[in-house]
């Protein structure tokens, strides 16, 4: 099966990625019919300020045969789902992932405080797509979220960069794997993100295939397959 597209990468302007926009984009235009670009929101350690996100029109939305939309990987930094951009910001954009990381999230072994944090961010119409859920550091009700990501039509990401053994969230394999299991037993759609931080990992979702392959999980429940499948998310 072909995948079409990742819409969830990073650029320089994140601070502790490696390559520009111009960059991934030359990259993944021969690779994706689309590629979202989506750096890190200001909370996070090192990246760029709010006033990144006001300027995308002036980049392109199609190079070749390349749609390239715009948004942000916000932090979630409360337990009532709050974010790190303003709201009139965030309304500007193209596609808006949450994710828990460390210096914006205390990690914390209350499954029932984590799970109701995420509850409370797929609750928000805004967000597209819960970033890097599996992450051994922040521990989750599966059945519970899968469910909510049903209910609000809010995309659970499966993140290739996770499943890598020198990346700071490595450990989650089996928790990812549960969480295969229970979307294809709840028939729920899941997306594939590289959450690349060097343009050569765009589009790259290798460390994820032997647990699509063991999991037995079906094409069908995966929105990379078709752009079209992927904007009815957003
Ligand atoms: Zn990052
Ligand atoms: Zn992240």
């Amino acid at each position: 099966m072909k995948y079409v597209l990742d819409v969830h990468c990073h650029s320089i302007s994140s601070g502790h990625a490696y390559s520009t926009i111009t960059e991934n984009i030359n990259y993944a235009k021969d690779k994706l019919e689309l590629l979202a670009i989506t750096d890190h929101a200001p909370k996070m350690p090192g990246s760029c300020s709010k006033i990144h996100f006001l300027n995308f029109g002036v980049l392109p939305r199609k190079v070749d045969n390349l749609e390239i939309i715009y948004g942000v990987e916000l932090n979630i930094i409360g337990e009532n789902g709050e974010l790190d951009l303003p709201q009139n910001i965030i309304d500007r954009l193209d596609i808006k992932i949450a994710s828990l990381h460390p210096p914006c999230f205390a990690p914390v072994d209350d499954r029932e405080y984590i799970t109701n944090t995420i509850i409370n961010v797929m609750k928000n119409k805004d967000i597209n797509i819960i970033g890097h859920l599996g992450d051994p550091r922040y521990p989750i009700d599966i059945e519970k979220l899968v469910r909510v990501s049903k209910d609000t039509k809010t995309l659970i990401e499966i993140n290739n960069a996770s499943l890598s053994s020198t990346n700071t969230r490595c450990g989650g394999e089996s928790i990812i794997e549960n969480i295969l299991k229970e979307c294809k037993q709840q028939n729920v759609e899941v997306i594939l993100n590289s959450d690349a931080h060097y343009h050569t990992q765009i589009g790259d979702f290798s460390n994820i295939f032997p647990l699509l392959k063991k999991t037995n999980f079906p094409d069908e429940l995966i929105v990379n397959t078709s752009v079209e499948k992927f904007k009815s998310y957003l």
